[in-house]
């Protein structure tokens, strides 16, 4: 049995682990679940796993919430929850939006829990840090992100020597046929259609403008120890290759399945082992026909800004995230065009942060000092 502590339940990659884990009974029991602003939503799953600590985002929710759990609120919640004990095998699901789930993993891994991570922003901003603590605290970082669960598993029995490169697909979001110029003024609700994945905003638009893929190239670079000299991005419309690892003998493994974020999900809880799902539908391959096209950089500018940064290292991928979660919230609400997000982007990953202290502080002090700058320049507060 193992014990899992779910950060944004409320959200798509919770509700779809809510859902998956709801076919296990006998293997995982729900200890903690921190919910968003659909309060709602937030009840019945309270009532349907009936966790023993309940977070909620604001103080004033806590009255609206009817539960016997210990029931906490904010930011501190999330620790709490990052901090609590249970007596079976811990895991902390962290499927929280942005750079706020940094600080829930960190607390987490301390606490000597287990990592499935769907929260990319974590290992962006701090892959270096976390992967260190994952060490000392000999807890495991598993994730959830499709294309690197395809690639953890390609890499299964395999070694690092006999890596030539890694391959990431993208879907290429839901402005993939449009051309620069057809960009200039596509709203929000363009921007979220996206064409084969069901997923929260933040990433639908991350996804949208390539950054998602951008923060994929950073992610698997800390995952898999691979220099980004030796990860690539291809693209695939289909979404029905998930990645693939290209050897030294120029042999290519791939990973293929259905666009069901399920699937990364419940083999990231029960890795190493392939349970049996009911619940989920068998890969037709009859009739598909699969595409793979080069990813243009010039098309899609972010991608070269996440190899710059993630080469650069240090705080350039901090301002990186930052400097794209800000932009992106910006653009949700109306407030700059799309084009902006990579504009404001380019803008902050080309000042200069050498002189700063590499630590976990100063990553958030400067996480939040970007984007409140960014709030504030463009007429947030
Ligand atoms: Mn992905």
């Amino acid at each position: 049995m193992k014990d899992l502590f779910i950060l944004g339940a409320c959200g798509s990659i919770g509700t779809q682990t809510l859902d998956i884990i709801s076919n296990y009974r006998d293997r995982f029991r729900v200890v903690a679940l921190s919910l968003g602003r659909n309060l709602k939503l937030g009840q019945e799953l309270i009532r349907k796993f009936n966790p023993q600590v309940v977070c909620v985002r604001e103080k004033e929710h806590l009255s609206q919430i009817k539960t016997e759990a210990k029931c906490v609120y904010g930011d501190e919640g999330l620790i709490y929850i990052a901090n609590y004990k249970s007596e079976n095998e811990m895991v902390l699901v962290n499927a929280l939006v942005g750079s706020a789930g940094l600080k829930p993993t960190i607390a987490a891994i301390k606490a000597g829990k287990n990592i499935a991570l769907a929260n990319k922003e974590t290992l962006v901003m701090a892959g270096e840090l976390v992967n260190n603590l994952v060490k000392e605290y000999k807890v495991t970082l598993n994730p959830i992100d499709s294309e690197h669960s395809a690639i953890w598993q390609c890499l299964r029995g395999e070694k690092k020597e006999d890596i030539k490169n890694l391959i990431i697909t993208a879907s290429g979001g839901a402005f993939r046929d449009r051309t620069r110029a057809e960009l200039l003024d596509v709203t929000k609700a363009d921007a979220l259609k996206h064409p084969n994945w069901r997923m929260g905003e933040k990433i639908t638009i991350d996804s949208a403008t390539m950054m998602n893929k951008g923060f994929e190239v950073i992610e698997a670079h800390f995952l898999f120890d691979i220099p980004y000299t030796n990860i690539k991005t291809i693209l695939h419309k289909e979404s029905i290759v998930h990645s693939l690892v290209e050897f030294n003998d120029t042999s290519v493994k791939a990973q293929i399945g259905t666009p069901d974020m399920r699937i990364p999900i419940i083999y990231a809880l029960n890795y190493p082992e392939h349970v049996k799902t009911p619940s989920l539908n068998d890969l037709i391959l009859e009739g598909k026909t699969l595409h793979f096209e080069p990813l243009s950089h010039e098309r899609f500018p972010m991608l070269d800004y996440a190899y710059y940064a993630g080469n650069k290292g240090g705080f350039y991928p901090v301002a990186l995230n930052a400097a794209n979660e800000a932009a992106v919230h910006l653009f949700l609400d109306g407030k700059i065009k799309f084009l902006d997000i990579e504009r404001i982007v380019y803008e902050y990953i080309n000042k200069d942060y050498s002189s700063l202290e590499y630590n976990i502080d100063e990553i958030i002090r400067l996480d939040s000092k970007i984007q409140k700058e960014i709030y504030k320049k463009y007429g947030e507060f």
